[in-house]
């Protein structure tokens, strides 16, 4: 056929948009959608015409399935589902913590109506958003007030802008911090209008190296942990009680950013190490950050407790209203804290700390239990095995923690292993997997048991249909 017979064999948009395969679409996509598609398509085929071989054809059936195709590719929303069978229980790209049941209900809840956010029901006035979870944070963390922004990093910019905006702040250079995604303490600083006064070495910081960067500019001293990286060896790092005793002789306030900042110390071989924000606040440091979203496993979210004084001046700093928080993340977090009233139901009922503190020998039995199932519907296809590894904590926190596991290793016979797993990806919900040496593995202390008919389902086709998309 010639270039000019195969353009007169296209049909017309109308005549697309009729095929009850595209009609049907009408229901559930809008027809502006629909029709954007239709013509993407056809245009696709006219250039291929255009420009490919004499001898081309294309089938009426082959078009519709590519218009259906991409009426769903551009319907479906951006924002899914993925199981995360890593392992990497606070994985950034996949959204940090997972909320507990209760968090979830409240979301819906504070959703779906009106609600007290700014109003004090008791007395009819003007109510604050912070004092739903101003109370919990004090009791949970000792301290004497709290605040809530966005993330952490708000959380460190606001504290800064609010109480060392043109003075100087002196960190130990062991802990100039870069977390992932542009979030460094000497940008942070810049930003708030601190001047960052460095001292000491990458390894080694003594207290007396921090008195003597103190002048009449000095503003604050400030400890960062460093979540994400560990200075091992010849070390030295000053400890919050020198550097609050340091403070309290020169009248300047001690912050300490903990990251992540557990609530509890986590009953899990490996995982004890992480300081507690009590034992922070304990010692006296007058403003302490960390994120809702790390090792907590509520919302995204930035929390400062602290002295009175100083959580009264961020509240009132105009920065505060730009970065403040939302009735969604907060019903989550107010939830979310409530679980730490009862420590031992929040290692149950907080996901984070419930996948944290899986016994190895929980993630071996439902492995193997996985393993038996997959073995028929993969036969052929892949060679199974359950093998020992590690999980990780992720969200930059605890670089170093090895939690024991173990681990299904699929190892495809036909295809590669990253065909395989970008055909995970394709699946709906998303599979997410490590790939190591030529295989795939799934480490089920990240995957809940409601999920694993889906993961079964998705390997499945994966290994079964070439790794196309059935
Ligand atoms: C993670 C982290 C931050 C940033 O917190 P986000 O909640 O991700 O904004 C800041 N400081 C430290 C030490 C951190 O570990």
């Amino acid at each position: 056929m010639t270039k000019e017979q195969l353009l007169r064999q296209l049909p017309a948009v109308d005549a697309v948009l009729k095929h009850r395969l595209v009609e049907d679409r009408l229901q559930q996509y809008p027809r502006s959608l629909v029709l954007e598609a239709i013509r993407e398509v056809l245009g696709n085929y006219r250039q291929s015409i255009l420009t490919g071989a004499a001898n081309l054809s294309f089938s009426n059936e082959q078009l519709i399935s590519d218009v259906v195709q991409t009426i769903e590719q551009k319907g479906h929303s951006s924002l899914c589902r993925v199981i995360n069978a890593t392992g990497v229980v606070l994985h950034t790209n996949l959204g940090r913590a997972v909320l507990s049941k209760r968090a979830q209900l409240a979301i819906v809840q504070a959703a779906s109506g009106y609600c007290n956010l700014e109003l004090n029901l008791t007395s009819g006035e003007r109510g604050s958003r912070y004092s739903h979870v101003e109370g919990l944070l004090t009791r949970l963390t000792g301290a004497e007030a709290a605040l809530v922004v966005n993330n952490n990093a708000a959380a460190v910019l606001l504290a800064l802008s609010a109480v060392a905006k043109d003075r100087e702040v002196i960190v130990s250079r062991g802990q100039l911090v870069e977390i992932g995604g542009s979030f460094r303490i000497p940008e942070v600083m810049a930003q708030s209008g601190a001047k960052l006064v460095e001292v000491g070495t990458t390894n080694k910081t003594y207290l007396a190296d921090y008195e003597r960067a103190i002048t009449d500019q000095t503003g604050l001293l400030l400890k960062v942990h460093p979540s994400n990286y560990r200075v091992v060896g010849f070390t030295h790092e000053t400890s919050l009680e020198e550097l609050v005793k340091l403070g309290r002789a020169y009248n300047l306030p001690v912050m300490d950013d903990l990251g992540s900042g557990a609530l509890l110390r986590l009953n899990a071989p490996g995982l004890s190490s992480e300081p507690t924000v009590s034992a922070s606040v304990a010692s006296g440091a007058d403003i302490v950050t960390f994120s809702g979203d790390k090792l907590l496993g509520g919302p995204q979210s930035g929390l400062i407790v602290g002295k009175r004084c100083w959580i009264d001046r961020m509240k009132k700093h105009p920065l505060n209203r730009a970065l403040r928080i939302d009735k969604l993340t907060l019903a989550a977090l107010e939830a979310t804290l409530r679980e730490y009233l009862d420590p031992e139901g929040a290692q149950q009922n907080i996901p984070t700390l419930a996948m944290l503190t899986m016994p190895a020998m929980v993630i071996k039995e439902r492995a193997e239990e996985l393993a038996e199932q997959l073995k028929e519907r993969l036969a052929g296809q892949a060679e199974l095995k359950i093998i020992t590894g590690n999980s990780q904590v992720g969200g930059g926190a605890m670089p170093l923690a090895e939690l024991p596991t173990w681990l299904v290793r699929v190892k495809p016979i036909h295809l590669t292993s990253q065909a395989v797993a970008a055909a995970l990806r394709g699946k709906k919900p998303a599979v997410l997997v490590r790939i190591q040496d030529d295989a795939l593995l799934i480490d089920l202390r990240t995957v809940s048991d409601q999920e694993i008919p889906a993961l079964i389902m998705a390997l499945e086709t994966s290994l079964n249909w070439g790794g196309r998309s059935e």
